[in-house]
């Protein structure tokens, strides 16, 4: 089952084409990857699948066409966090990660049962508890990403789009992260992120490469051919290699 179908998608900036028209299936109940040099269109790409960008092209979500699914449900079924996106300075740690209800709420917009012991295990998957009555202004970058990574944990999404969610992440936590990952996935979530790091993208099921607005590649993060196309992006400046029975991309 597909998660997304493109089928000739893309999208303009301030009257500039940045993604061209791309034909790509993500599958569903996996982790892909989307990696590619700063500017290839990755952000951009995130934010199409996310419904905060007009598109051109078909695209579709669960087999049914996006547009048909209504801005309620979108916010329901997909998780979206987004890169240096500014967010709610003043608001306690709790607060934020209870904004990832807020898709969930009633029309009176109280939290019951089920939102509270949400908002508490993503709190505990992300190691945030301690944190929980701090204004999210006060953390480190770390700190904040992880209260930001809860909250999109927290909407107890099928699908999250996260765009760089390892951004300040020390390496224990970047490694808890990739567990927890592959915990959604094998509970049936699909993951689409875009990741800065190669080494930790080959961790993921799907590997999308991107450059100059052009989806090249969707494949495998172990075939070769996906290794190639990683290191043709970037111009063979990045060497895929094994090491210890792991992929890893080396700067070159
Ligand atoms: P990536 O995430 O791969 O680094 P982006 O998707 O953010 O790339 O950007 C793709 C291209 O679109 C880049 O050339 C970028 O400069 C351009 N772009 C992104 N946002 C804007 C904007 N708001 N105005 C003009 N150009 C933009
Ligand atoms: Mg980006």
């Amino acid at each position: 089952m597909s998660a997304f179908e493109l089928l000739g998608v893309s999208a303009q900036v301030g009257g500039r084409t940045v993604l061209q028209p791309a034909h790509l299936r993500l599958q569903a109940g996996c982790w892909t990857a989307v990696v590619g040099p700063n500017g290839a269109g990755k952000s951009t790409l995130l934010r199409v699948l996310a419904g905060l960008l007009p598109y051109q092209g078909q695209l579709r979500y669960q087999g049914q066409p996006f547009e048909r699914l209504s801005p309620a449900a979108r916010a329901r079924q997909i998780a979206w966090l987004g890169q240096n996106e500014p967010a709610f300075e003043d608001l306690t740690v709790w607060d934020v990660v209870m904004l990832g209800r807020m898709p969930h709420l009633g029309l009176l917009g109280v939290a019951g049962p089920r939102d509270v012991a949400a908002v508490q295990q993503a709190m505990y998957i992300m190691q945030t508890q301690e944190w929980i009555h701090r204004p999210l202004a006060s953390l480190s970058g770390g700190e904040r990403q992880r209260v930001l990574l809860a909250r999109a944990l927290a909407v107890l999404a099928t699908t999250l789009l996260l765009d760089e969610p390892l951004n300040h992440l020390d390496p224990p936590h970047q490694s808890d992260w990739l567990r927890s990952m592959k915990a959604q996935v094998q509970c049936g979530a699909t993951v689409v992120s875009v990741m800065h790091d190669m080494t930790l993208a080959l961790h993921a099921d799907r590997v999308v490469v991107m450059r100059d607005g052009c989806v090249v590649h969707e494949g495998a993060s172990q075939d070769p051919l996906t290794h190639r196309s990683i290191e043709h992006v970037f111009d063979q400046r990045v060497q895929v290699l094994p090491v210890q029975g792991q992929w890893v991309a080396l700067p070159v």
